[in-house]
């Protein structure tokens, strides 16, 4: 095994076990577009998705560190908190999750999960919360998470996900896809595939800002930011035919996505394969970032017959 920056082999195994579901998207299909989706929402069973990933090294280096809780910050429905909620749990750790604005009369489901498995909350103003934000390690025995598990750790962590394309599949023709917030997912991702692949990377958020982190840590080179599909923004109700695309998508193939992130991947893979984006043979290998718990939270959600994750 090539493991040579020194990645984790548990997190490296892990990830090679991952599988991939061949997708016949109509516009792809008719272009000879061999269309997979890694299924990195079966990652773990609590913590799923990228977040996955972005913890693995955090939770390392809090523990290494002697530190006793986790603390984080995120919106009411973020998978980040939750992730990070139950990562610190397994590992016996305390977490704590900053939440901005008050705190409502009635939790929302992430956030009461999130308590459930021995998070505390602690709700603070947007002037609080951004001075947070900013600070790390400020008390001992504390290790702060950024938004999003987006550091250097969080960064590493993804680098296997690359690792783990790159040795399961043939990228001879191939491009990887993943939906993009704060970046760190895609970078990591960059980092660990064989260096002459190309990523793209489909941004949820409508301006650039949060992104700043691609610019510093990654040097041009075989991978191209998207803004062209992110709906209405960042947690947006959704256009109606990305709605359409979501409902058909899952009727068809019978996987659950989230409206946030995997879904406008999808939609931009099959809004790209449209244009031509791609020449014939091409393989493209989507991400399932994981993240459905956050449906919960979205206005326009489809039912979905079974359980969607374990909480
Ligand atoms: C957090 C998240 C992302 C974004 O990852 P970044 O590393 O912040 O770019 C993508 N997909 C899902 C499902 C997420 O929860």
């Amino acid at each position: 095994m090539n493991c040579r920056s020194g990645i984790d082999e548990d997190l490296l195994n892990r990830a090679l076990r991952v599988r991939y579901d061949v997708l016949r998207l109509p516009e792809c299909e008719s272009r000879g577009i061999n269309l997979l989706f890694r299924r990195d929402d079966l990652i773990d069973r609590h913590c799923s998705g990228n977040k996955y990933y972005k913890l693995y090294y955090n939770i390392r280096a809090a523990r290494e560190a002697g530190c006793h809780t986790l603390v984080t910050a995120g919106g009411a429905w973020s998978n980040h908190l939750l992730a990070t909620a139950y990562g610190a749990a397994q590992h016996g750790l305390r977490a704590r999750g900053v939440v901005r604005g008050q705190r409502p009369e009635r939790l929302s489901d992430t956030l009461r999960d999130a308590q459930k498995a021995g998070m505390e909350l602690k709700f603070v103003s947007r002037h609080e919360y951004l001075s947070l934000a900013q600070r790390s390690g400020a008390f001992r025995g504390e290790f702060y998470v950024p938004e999003g598990g987006a550091n250097e750790a969080g960064e590493r962590g993804a680098e296997a996900l690359g690792q783990a394309i790159g040795a399961t599949q043939d990228l001879s023709h191939a491009c990887v896809c993943v939906p993009v917030g704060t970046g760190g997912t895609l970078s990591g991702l960059v980092r660990g595939l064989p260096e002459n692949t190309l990523s793209l990377g489909f941004s949820v958020l409508k301006d650039g800002r949060a992104c700043s982190q691609l610019g510093t840590q990654l040097a041009p080179g075989h991978w191209r930011l998207l803004w062209g599909f992110h709906g209405k923004g960042y947690g947006r109700a959704l256009p109606a035919p990305l709605l359409a695309f979501w409902r058909d998508f899952e009727r068809r193939h019978a996987i659950a996505l989230d409206p946030v992130y995997t879904l406008k991947m999808l939609w931009g893979i099959e809004r790209l394969a449209a244009l031509n984006y791609w020449p014939q043979g091409t393989k493209v290998i989507a991400v399932h970032t994981g993240g459905l718990q956050g449906r919960r939270g979205f206005s326009q959600v489809i039912d979905w017959p079974q359980p969607i994750m374990d909480v």
